[in-house]
């Protein structure tokens, strides 16, 4: 029998090329004495092409694809389960190299689609309404395992080398999945510049949409050095509302989550700030609810999303009734905001808004009152 130690598993040691930034790539070869060059053609066949291994690359010298293997490898996330939804919506159990899980869901429409990536594994957050706000943070996704995700996608359908815009069945990206982008800021843009360059993957940032609880200063820091598409998720016209169901809003109430989105670049008429609005039964969905967010918004060129709540185990909510989602829906389009109500999609696999959730730990009661707890420690010592 040989001894213990040689059973386990090796461990790891090279260097996955696959969301490493294009200069952190090119630095990467060059340390091991490959020229600038050679990191175009590796992009190349990463992003266009989507090789998934070096083997593929057959520009290369077969010397060459030896010396990479020794030193590099090519990791997207496994696919710990997929299923796919009686309406065509697909959910991604992605299993990372140390085990941690997130979710992704690819929501299909007529001839485009959206992959909805997760940006953490749990959150630091605790929206009442949502599930993954249920769960403890366990730890930041990198840029890896954000852009693997849509590389999963991607291979499910078949999608490479990168088709024209025109035929691309995966069209967008919302950055909606478990998380809360903005706590991961770095590792999102590195990942988010990877797929925006031309001479890849190649997904403008219109087509891009990432979507926050309202982190406001890395809101401006989103518009300033990505520029994608902002979703925020408003839930609420007033400050007491809002704190109640989304505790972040009292770190950054809705005067400043207003003025970023007044300031956020390129918001205009032709591009809309979106804001997510969860129906939620005798708390947020009243005729006076729907006025004072006309006029909340008033001023910002925006656009809603009405969306349906999705119950999830144990949860203290309920979905407003049909007929009150219309009247507020129509209260904003009367007001001259577009206001459609989002279908849900993919419930039947719980890979609706909101309902995205691994088995990592969950956390206990008495640790939710905890964090609010210091939250309200540490509004107060701010106050001082
Ligand atoms: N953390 C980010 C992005 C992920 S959540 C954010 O909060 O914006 C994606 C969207 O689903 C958010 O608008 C969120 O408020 C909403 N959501 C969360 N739980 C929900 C539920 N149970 N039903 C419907 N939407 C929900
Ligand atoms: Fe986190 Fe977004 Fe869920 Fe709030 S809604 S707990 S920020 S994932």
């Amino acid at each position: 029998m040989p001894p213990m130690d040689t059973l386990a598993p090796p461990v790891e040691t090279r260097t996955n090329l696959i969301g490493l930034s294009r200069e952190a790539l090119t630095l990467a070869l060059l340390e091991r004495g490959e020229k600038p060059f050679r990191a175009k053609q590796v992009w190349h066949w990463l992003y266009h092409q989507g090789a998934r291994d070096f083997a593929a690359m057959t520009d290369l010298s077969k010397d060459l694809r030896v010396r990479l293997e020794d030193h590099f490898v090519l990791r997207r996330p496994a696919v710990a389960r997929e299923q796919t939804s009686t309406d065509g919506t697909r959910k991604w159990l992605m299993e990372f190299a140390d085990g941690q899980k997130a979710e992704s869901v690819f929501i299909p429409e007529d001839d485009r689609g959206a992959v909805c990536v997760s940006s953490q594994v749990g959150c630091t957050l605790t929206c009442r309404f949502c599930h993954t706000g249920t769960q403890r943070l366990v730890r930041n996704l990198t840029s890896a395992e954000i852009l693997g995700q849509f590389m999963v996608a991607r291979d499910s359908y078949g999608e490479w080398p990168t088709p024209n815009d025109e035929r691309r069945m995966i069209s967008n990206i919302v950055l909606m999945g478990m998380g809360e982008p903005l706590y991961n800021f770095d590792e999102v843009a590195t990942a988010m510049r990877i797929v925006m360059a031309d001479d890849g993957i190649a997904l403008g940032k219109r087509r891009i949409t990432l979507s926050t609880s309202g982190v406001v200063p890395e809101i401006r820091r989103c518009g300033a050095e990505l520029g994608v598409n902002l979703a925020i998720s408003l839930h609420a016209p007033d400050d007491d509302t809002r704190s109640m169901i989304m505790p972040i809003n009292k770190k950054y109430p809705l005067k400043e989550l207003m003025q970023a989105c007044r300031d956020y670049p390129g918001a205009s008429n032709a591009r809309r700030i979106t804001f997510e609005y969860v129906m939620l039964k005798g708390i947020n969905d009243t005729a006076a609810h729907a006025r004072a967010l006309i006029r909340l918004v008033r001023d910002i060129p925006c656009k809603f999303n009405l969306i349906p709540f999705n119950p999830w185990p144990g949860t203290p909510y309920e979905c407003s009734d049909a007929a009150t989602v219309e009247a507020f829906a129509q209260h904003l389009w009367d007001a001259g905001f577009s206001a459609p109500v989002r279908t849900p999609r993919g419930r039947d696999i719980l890979a609706a808004c909101g309902q995205l959730k691994t088995d990592s730990e969950k956390l206990s009661a008495k640790e939710i009152r905890l964090r609010e707890s210091e939250a309200a420690w540490a509004e107060k010592e701010a106050a001082l």
